[in-house]
């Protein structure tokens, strides 16, 4: 059994009236890449908040290495990295030297600081910005200078708060595949993200939040096996007599069928050739049809399932 990273019990927030975390409890365990997944305002930023003890929280306990956290935690909180969701480096001070004072932070030796800034500066690849100020750089780079910022230390646990939030495609896959470097490398990791594609790229198991609330966890295998869809069929159609919409309905395994006057869909739970009996329909009906596709569940298809709303999952 892996030991324990972090343990969050029964965790309760208030801001006023608000409850932005309503009795919310989390355990990671060393090697994992711990997904938090959960619309904006769910509660991700301040669970990290409080998890840092950046911010007082009105109830629970919370153990990071076995150890309760406080603001005074300074040995603990030298063995995180942190990636705040809003970059925040210093506009004075160049790439290298940017990275070099949030190194410094817990990095006194001088010869040992330098190996690690020049690790950082080649691991997310900002080798040809190194004299840049931070205005310079590019919205994608400017996160790859937030992340090596927070991970210049080789810390044992790495946070990141969304950090793909308005990153081109070629700094996000980049940030992508450097969290799942540094997991091999043997960092703990959370993850924290409103994309449901990334968390199920990246994470090995995944909380999804709603209102401060866990909603459900496991590995996606396993949230997906809690849902009922197993299948979401989608045909082009342009006309659909409600006679042949209620025979599809009829069919094995379907549940829902859903038609907008172009496309219809049809959410089937097991069983097998769904397509084909779905098809036939059509074909009996002498409908003709476009484009035809099916898909798995996808993380966005448990969170409706439960919560009743959809995760919005497209890239902003
Ligand atoms: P997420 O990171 O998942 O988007 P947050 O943790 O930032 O969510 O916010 C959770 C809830 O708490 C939201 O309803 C948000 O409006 C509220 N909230 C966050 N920070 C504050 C604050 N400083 N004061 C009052 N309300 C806050
Ligand atoms: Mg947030």
């Amino acid at each position: 059994m892996k030991p324990t990273v972090v343990k969050i019990d029964n965790l309760v927030k208030r801001y006023g009236e608000l409850v932005a975390l309503d009795h919310f409890s989390l355990e990671i365990k060393e090697g994992e890449i711990f997904g938090l997944l959960g619309p904006n305002g769910s509660g991700k930023t301040t669970t990290i908040n409080c998890l840092l003890s950046l911010l007082a929280y009105d109830k629970g306990e919370i153990e990071v290495f076995g150890k309760e956290m406080t603001p005074v935690s300074y040995d603990t909180k030298s063995q995180i990295g942190v990636i705040m969701q809003n970059v925040a480096v210093i506009d004075e001070l160049s790439v290298r030297e940017n990275i070099d004072y949030f190194c410094g932070l817990y990095v006194l030796d001088k010869a040992k600081r330098k190996e690690c800034v020049d690790w950082a500066i080649g691991f997310v690849g900002l080798e040809d910005f190194e004299n840049f100020r931070p205005k310079k750089l590019s919205g994608g780079l400017l996160r790859r200078l937030n992340i090596a910022c927070g991970i210049a230390h080789k810390p044992r646990l790495i946070i990141l708060d969304e950090p793909t939030v308005a990153v081109d495609p070629q700094s996000r896959n980049r940030i992508l595949e450097g969290i799942q470097q540094l997991n091999r490398e043997g960092a703990t990791v959370i993850y924290t993200s409103h994309y449901m594609e990334e968390v199920e790229q990246i994470c090995t198991r995944i909380a999804i939040m709603d209102k401060g609330r866990k909603v459900a966890e496991g590995t996606k295998d396993e949230l997906k096996s809690m849902i009922r869809n197993t299948e979401s069929v989608t045909i082009e159609i342009l006309e659909l007599p409600e006679d042949v919409r209620a025979k599809i309905a009829s069919q094995p395994h379907v549940y829902e069928t859903e038609y907008d006057g172009n496309k219809l869909t049809v959410r089937c739970s097991g069983g097998r050739h769904n397509l084909i009996r779905i098809l036939g329909v059509l074909q009996e009906a002498e409908l003709g049809f476009g484009r035809v596709y099916s898909e798995l569940p996808t993380l966005n298809d448990v969170f409706l399932e439960i919560t009743g709303t959809a995760l919005r999952d497209s890239k902003e």
